[in-house]
């Protein structure tokens, strides 16, 4: 399996356990979701600590890891690209992404 492949692979399971945690359980992103995703440096922290309360926070870590993804907090971690300087994460997340 080439590298490309892989990665679509494994983000392609992280994201199905992702929705599988997702349908059983309301996270604290779902009630106040500009905060992850439009807000200041600041709303971003306090979003990533309130991920640390989330019942899915591993397996969103986990696909946000596999994916790559370079924007809002994801997994208790701010994966701003443009915040972080382009890779680097802020958070506390405890995630092993
Ligand atoms: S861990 Fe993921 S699903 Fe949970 S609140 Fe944070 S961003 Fe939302």
């Amino acid at each position: 399996m080439t590298g490309r492949k892989r990665f679509k692979v494994e983000a392609a399971d992280a994201l199905a356990s992702l929705q599988d945690g997702l349908s059983r359980h309301v996270t604290p992103c779902q009630r106040a979701p500009k905060l992850w995703t439009d807000g200041t440096a600041e709303d971003a922290v306090l979003a990533a600590e309130m991920c640390q309360r989330c019942p899915v926070l591993r397996e969103c870590g986990d696909y946000a890891k596999a994916a790559r993804e370079r924007w809002h907090v994801w997994g208790g971690k701010d994966r701003d690209c443009l915040r972080t300087g382009g890779g680097a994460m802020s958070g506390n997340g405890g995630m092993s992404a």
